[in-house]
């Protein structure tokens, strides 16, 4: 942790793990009350990193940047945002390459440009710089593998067709993920606490849900692409979807809530696996020879097999998808040590 020479903000990196690789993990632009709270999201974030890699056998470890905005609008003097970057590209470069940086929440792939002025160790540039651009395209991917996965699990047939899908966030990852089950033929209901993403909704021919109502809607799926996921033991109770897989981070609000999803027969897709397509593309972008979306298409497709196989483990050690998905990442870091 330092304080950036340009801006006098505090720019963090937390490395949890470099046994398989750099540690990948996005720069996140955040205001927190003080520098405990930015720290301990840092080393949760970076843990998550360690064994997201892993599941999707990349050759990176986990990590994860934080520049401490100073009030939660983000930077207000002008010019203040740039010199943040910029220092917190100081603070990459110091761990030579042991850290490689990426856009996060609060940061774009703009951003990611403004870092690399003053160091190598970025990705997620956009495509016009030889970069692997936006993520969100590649993550809403993986979330579609991840749906067909479990409808060919649970109902026998990995088509959406005919079946009714809840996608709770229409942001950059949920609204190319509704569109692909509305073009896949599901009967979509939607919601956003941005109000102003009904028109999109009535773009794609779906039902407007309110927010609160998505986590108990009586559909087939349930696709949580909103901040948080909200699944908790009083949400889980209620659920009356036999399928849950989302983009969303930390869907589960402790791990024991995926037993009490398994004892309920609900499939719950563990969201660090569901939604490993941005970073799976962006390691396509490290690869020699450059990025390549072909490359990367095929390797985000590879969720699927990925997910098979947890679900095959789950069931035979009569464990949760969880503790599947945690004992493989786990194995895959082990190996590497
Ligand atoms: P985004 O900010 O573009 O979209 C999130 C949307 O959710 C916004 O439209 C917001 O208004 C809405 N929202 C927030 N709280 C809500 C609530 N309680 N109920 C309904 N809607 C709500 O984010 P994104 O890039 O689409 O990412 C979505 C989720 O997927 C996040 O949890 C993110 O961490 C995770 N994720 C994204 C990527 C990626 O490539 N973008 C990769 C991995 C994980």
């Amino acid at each position: 942790m330092r304080r950036g020479g340009r801006s006098g903000l505090f720019t963090l990196v937390a490395v949890h793990s470099t046994a398989r690789g750099p540690a990948l993990g996005g720069c996140r632009m955040w205001h927190y009350d003080d520098s405990r709270g930015a720290v301990r999201d840092a080393l949760r974030l970076s843990r998550a990193m360690t064994f997201k890699s892993a599941v999707a056998v990349l050759p990176l470890g986990g990590g994860k940047g934080v520049i401490m905005a100073p009030d939660p609008a983000g930077p207000a003097r002008r010019g203040l945002r740039a010199d943040a970057l910029r220092d917190f590209g100081d603070t990459v470069e110091q761990l030579g390459g042991s850290y490689v940086t990426a856009e996060d929440v609060g940061t774009s792939a703009r951003d990611m440009e403004r870092i690399a002025t003053t160091t190598s160790h970025v990705t997620g540039l956009s495509r016009r710089r030889g970069g692997s651009g936006d993520p969100s395209p590649w993550t809403a991917l993986g979330v579609e593998a991840a749906i067909r996965v479990c409808c060919e699990r649970v109902f026998g047939s990995p088509s959406p067709e005919g079946r009714t899908i809840a996608v709770a966030g229409l942001g950059n990852v949920g609204a190319r993920v509704a569109a692909a089950c509305a073009r896949a033929g599901a009967t979509l209901l939607v919601t956003d606490v941005d109000a102003r993403k009904q028109g999109l909704a009535r773009d794609l021919g779906a039902q407007w849900i309110a927010p609160d109502d998505a986590l108990v809607a009586a559909v087939d799926v349930l696709v949580p692409c909103a901040l948080g996921g909200g699944l908790d033991h009083e949400t889980v109770a209620r659920l009356q979807a036999p399928i849950v897989a989302g983009a969303a981070n930390n869907q589960l609000a402790d791990d024991d809530v995926a037993v009490l999803l398994a004892q309920r027969g609900v499939l719950w897709a563990p969201d660090f696996v569901v939604n490993a397509g941005g970073i799976i593309n962006i390691s396509v972008e490290l690869e020699p020879g450059g990025y390549d979306p072909r490359r990367a298409r095929t390797r985000v497709r590879g969720i699927a097999d990925t997910l098979r196989r947890i679900f095959d483990d789950a069931q035979a050690t009569h464990g949760t998808p969880l503790d599947a998905a945690m004992a493989l990442a786990r194995a895959r870091v082990a190996e590497a040590e």
